[in-house]
């Protein structure tokens, strides 16, 4: 069986597995994306703002402050393929 653990979302930075790959329109797998980010050939953000408006509360926690969320992915998301390419 395949390693999966070497995918992250070229997107979000999300962990990918065969649960969360997302799929092109013709339904083939794409591993560089996840699901969520990457739908119907279609990128569900357009700007790294909009992903960390959506990201940040998500990933706040009694361990993560907000501040921290948004430093951590501030630095993580410029370096994505998705990212890097605009
Ligand atoms: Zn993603």
């Amino acid at each position: 069986m395949e390693n999966t653990n070497q995918y992250i979302c070229q997107c979000c930075g999300m962990p990918l597995g065969e649960e969360t790959f997302s799929k092109e329109p013709d339904g083939s797998v794409n591993k560089e994306y996840c699901k969520w980010c990457y739908a119907d050939g279609k990128f569900r953000y357009s700007s790294i703002e909009q992903l960390m408006d959506f990201i940040v509360p998500h990933m706040t926690n009694e361990n993560y402050s907000e501040e921290q969320v948004r430093e951590y992915f501030g630095k993580l998301l410029p370096q994505l393929k998705h990212w890097k390419q605009q």
